[in-house]
């Protein structure tokens, strides 16, 4: 090919990279991922026998260690498609520093498929807050769920506020973490009776989704589920 033409082959067919292995590929319109990562997604999915409520490891007929130890006692259920690992990392990674919305739609459209038909009456992003991501302007939990509302018609309801500036997560031993982020959050409006899920983009020691949980129970908020695009299980710095 002449230089004329391969700048309008370039112009018409732009390479685009894959957010995961970054190969180089032909542009496919709204597709993060080239066709062997989408695949491994798959290999990263929380398993069926993950606990119910936390979706932390669990072998049959025993309770998890998580929940034992107290887990998440003001969330009724966890769900998530996807573990904290490969492709899914990745992806929920982008969600952060971008490409924001590229990377956002197939863990939103499969986060709506972890909860399709359940019985929910709103979608509750968690807050701008965390990670300074002010000042960067990113909020991937709203992302996350104005994705998830338009795949399952559920609204957006911003019911939570940051009450104060956390210390970083990551500086603080694991026993004052959860002290840090305690009453870090309110709800506003009256929620009674609702029943609300939670939106996040990853569930780490699950002391964030623990205290938005009690902030919306408070705020008469019937019951609170966690939908987090992946679930870490080894633990992270916040979260
Ligand atoms: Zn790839
Ligand atoms: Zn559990």
């Amino acid at each position: 090919m002449n230089r004329a033409a391969e700048a309008l082959r370039s112009l018409l067919f732009p390479l685009a990279r894959c957010l995961n292995c970054n190969e180089p590929r032909e542009l496919d319109p709204g597709s993060a991922l080239c066709d062997a990562c989408q695949t491994g997604l798959d290999g990263v999915r929380v398993p069926d026998t993950a606990c119910p409520r936390c979706l932390s490891p669990q072998r049959a007929g025993e309770p998890c260690g998580y929940c034992r130890k107290g887990g998440m006692p003001s969330v009724r259920a966890a769900y998530a498609p996807f573990l904290y690992e490969g492709a899914a990392r990745q992806l929920v990674v982008h969600l952060k520093f971008g490409p924001f919305e590229l990377a956002a739609k197939p863990l939103a459209a499969a986060m709506a498929h972890c909860i399709s038909g359940l019985p929910f009456n709103a979608l509750v992003p968690g807050p701008l807050h965390r990670r300074g991501l002010r000042a960067r302007g990113a909020n991937q939990s709203a992302l996350l769920a104005g994705l998830v509302s338009r795949e399952t018609g559920l609204p957006v309801r911003d019911a939570l506020v940051k009450r104060r500036d956390t210390r970083r997560q990551s500086r603080l031993p694991a026993e004052e973490r959860e002290t840090n982020v305690r009453l870090a959050y309110e709800a506003g409006g009256d929620l009674s009776g609702l029943r609300l899920l939670l939106v996040d983009d990853v569930r780490t020691t699950g002391a964030t989704a623990q205290d938005c949980a009690r902030a919306l129970r408070a705020a008469g908020a019937e019951d609170v589920s966690l939908l987090t695009a992946a679930v870490a299980w080894r633990g992270g710095d916040d979260g």
